[in-house]
């Protein structure tokens, strides 16, 4: 099953499906318009609904809502969840905002295996995230072929360089890193004398070359892939809080 947070128009969600063809039975599902930075937000004041498009499944919801739309109200049961191929990268705390990396945790509490996917730049470049994406599903040992790759209770985020894929210099396995945002609110005067926000900002600058961090990986033109887990609990607090009792 494919699904996104950009929307079924997404030129993502179609790559995506494109990968899976004639490998089996491929069900498109995917917010109506944008709903990117949703997180794992869910629809419970208002009606959702479920329309067939030409491109698939569309939802009035979030990509959280997809996927249960997908299991509680279409009935699939797929053995694999693509979320993407997301339109910019989903490393460090993004995964906090993610509507992709949601989706796929929705498809990981639904027991489905679920890989979240995201291209970390221009989109001109998602032939080349394309068959990234093969190698990685497809290839020996890849997570299709060799479903013990996939992480019990959790999910597997990628992020790939938006490069060429001859400059693409391999494939690491890091933890989350952390980047400050800059210029995160923009200020803006409307025509009628008010002022208005846009949240957004730029990355700033990475200050570690520590391969073994997400956004340094990419940084370096290495595809990314972090296993994520559900259980967010901090054990090593725990632990000292039930010492201090
Ligand atoms: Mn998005």
């Amino acid at each position: 099953m494919v699904v996104n947070d950009d929307g079924i128009t997404a030129p993502g969600l179609a790559a995506l499906k494109e990968v899976l063809e004639g490998r089996g039975e491929v069900v498109v599902i995917a917010p109506q318009d944008q709903h990117s930075g949703m997180s794992h937000a869910i629809t419970l004041y208002q009606p959702i609904r479920l329309r067939k498009q030409e491109q698939g499944y569309t939802v009035t919801g979030t990509p959280a809502d997809c996927v249960k739309m997908a299991v509680h109200g279409l009935g699939y049961k797929p053995d694999l969840i693509l979320s993407g191929i997301n339109n910019g990268a989903n490393l460090g705390m993004d995964v906090l905002y993610s509507g992709t990396v949601a989706a796929a945790l929705e498809g990981v509490l639904n027991g489905i295996p679920s890989i979240a996917v995201s291209l970390c730049g221009a989109l001109e470049f998602l032939p080349s995230a394309t068959q990234i994406l093969e190698e990685l599903l497809f290839a020996e040992p890849g997570f299709v072929n060799k479903p013990e790759l996939m992480p019990q209770g959790g999910v597997i985020n990628i992020n790939i360089p938006a490069l060429p894929r001859e400059n693409i210099r391999g494939v690491l396995f890091t933890s989350l890193g952390v980047r400050r945002y800059e210029g995160i609110l923009d200020r803006r005067s409307d025509p009628r004398g008010g002022c208005y926000y846009w949240l957004g900002g730029t990355p700033g600058i990475l200050e570690s070359d520590d391969l073994d961090i997400d956004l340094v990986a990419v940084d370096q033109g290495y595809v990314s892939i972090t296993p994520l887990k559900l259980d967010l609990t901090y054990y090593e607090e725990l632990e000292r809080l039930r010492k201090q009792k």
